[in-house]
């Protein structure tokens, strides 16, 4: 398939969260009739996932969209199945109920696999089940428990959630009445949040310290089968009675794709798979360490102009670049933070304010809209054309330093902390 063929191309996205979802809505905008999408994915609904952490502080309610939504004013067409293997000498995909599917580009958006960091924890967030964090602070209330940990694991890229469930467990606590219980939040970060860089930890330690949080950074935790915690380095025991913790991610192995050895999807920065011709894949499911919604959508938005561009959209294909944008739910309101990662794109910063718009919790150049749109009762799908992408940060100065493909796949290399130096300052 080529731009000189009249025919749209025809694209197949696998997967309906969030990567999918913001490939779908930047294709259709980007190269109109020019291409036809099927979305495969298994469930009916799109749920906006990170707001899983504010469901048991009643801090907002789970946001669940139907997918169909999308096919309003999109040449987008659902298919309610999930990908089974791939095969691309035929570009071909196998669905798991038995169908096949011809693609000419196939985006794979299908995320990771969660499983749990430590046997003897809480481990919130690989589920849509958020109970479980209601039932400890019910007996933190009643005086049952009397310290939680908050463990970020070795190899969890994305810390972001636990330190909303210290915080809103802290402020729940304190209207609660109770002041007895010890909080601590044990990291192998060195600084909180750094990823975001320095302006984002302070303002964040600041946050921790104000509700009463301890925090241990350097440390790597072990929880034992008796849920005894030690902390290397130095071998420190912590006491707490109850633990929680995020889980750990694996890479989804679709079989006739490629995998890098954690089961992660090799990439370049258009999110072409690398080794595969007219495959490409977004989101937590492709080889980039930090597995989270914002990038994921910019992985998308790379692949989808890539792909317009193939159809005969006139653009320029702009590779990768990552800015990182985290809105921290902190039981009174949030903390915008952003940092971007590929450096020449303006500093870290941390505001009570917005920095960006619109700001969902999620920030995707299309998925913010397309979500404020039907939050707002919208039932039009997004408009086509689509409007302008409004996001007030993108008046930053975008300078292209691409990082060497080894050192940005080592999440350390992000830490402005590390002693792994800032990928930008060794291109
Ligand atoms: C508690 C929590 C809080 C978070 N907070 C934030 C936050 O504040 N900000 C942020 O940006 N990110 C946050 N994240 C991370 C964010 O949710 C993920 O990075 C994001 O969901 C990844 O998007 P994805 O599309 O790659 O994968 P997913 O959202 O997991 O979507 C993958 C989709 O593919 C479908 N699928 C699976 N297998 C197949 C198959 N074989 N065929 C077809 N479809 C398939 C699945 O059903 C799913 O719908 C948070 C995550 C959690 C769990």
């Amino acid at each position: 398939m080529s731009a000189s063929s009249h025919a749209p191309l025809h694209v197949v996205v696998a997967g309906g969260g969030i990567a999918g979802v913001e490939a779908v809505l930047a294709l259709g905008d980007l190269a109109g009739d020019a291409v036809r999408m099927t979305l495969v994915a298994p469930d009916s609904e799109f749920e906006l996932k990170p707001l899983r952490t504010a469901v048991p502080f009643a801090a907002d309610h789970r946001r669940r969209h139907p997918l169909r939504e999308l096919t309003r004013n999109l040449p987008v067409e659902l298919r309610q199945d999930a990908v089974a293997a791939v095969e691309p000498d035929r570009h071909v995909v196998r669905l798991a109920e038995g169908g096949e599917l011809h693609y000419d580009a196939l985006v794979v958006a299908v995320g990771a696999r969660p499983r749990p960091a430590y046997q003897r924890a809480l481990t919130f967030g690989a589920s849509p089940r958020t109970e479980a964090l209601n039932g400890l602070l019910a007996d933190l209330d009643e005086h049952y428990s009397r310290s939680v940990a908050f463990i970020v694991a070795p190899g969890v890229s994305w810390s972001l959630p636990l330190y909303e469930l210290a915080l809103m467990t802290a402020a729940e606590v304190w209207s609660m009445g109770i002041d007895d219980v010890q909080l601590e939040l044990i990291t192998p970060e060195s600084a909180p949040l750094a990823i975001f860089g320095p302006a984002a930890s302070s303002a964040v330690a600041k946050l921790l310290d104000d509700a009463g949080v301890a925090f241990r950074p350097g440390a790597y935790a072990e929880v034992d089968a008796r849920g005894r915690i030690t902390v290397r380095p130095g071998g420190h025991e912590v006491e707490a009675r109850r633990v929680v913790a995020l889980p750990l991610l694996d890479g989804p192995r679709v079989p006739g794709v490629p995998a890098d050895p954690h089961g992660f999807i090799p990439v370049d920065d258009h999110g072409r798979v690398r080794g595969l011709d007219d495959v490409y894949a977004a989101g937590d499911g492709a080889d980039f360490p930090i597995k989270q919604g914002g990038l994921g959508c910019q992985q998308a938005d790379a692949v989808a102009e890539h792909l317009a561009a193939r159809a005969g959209a006139d653009l320029e294909p702009r590779p990768f670049r990552p800015v990182l944008r985290g809105k921290l739910l902190t039981g009174h309101g949030a903390q915008y933070l952003r940092n971007p990662l590929h450096g020449g794109a303006g500093e870290s910063r941390a505001s009570d304010f917005q920095l960006w718009s619109p700001a969902t919790k999620v920030s995707g150049r299309y998925l913010s809209l397309w979500l404020n749109h039907l939050d707002a009762g919208g039932t039009r799908g997004l408009a086509t054309p689509a409007p302008a992408p409004p996001h007030v940060d993108d008046v930053d100065i975008e300078v292209p330093l691409p990082a060497p493909y080894e050192l940005r796949r080592r999440t350390l290399a992000f830490d402005p902390y590390s002693p792994v130096r800032h990928p930008v300052s060794r291109a």
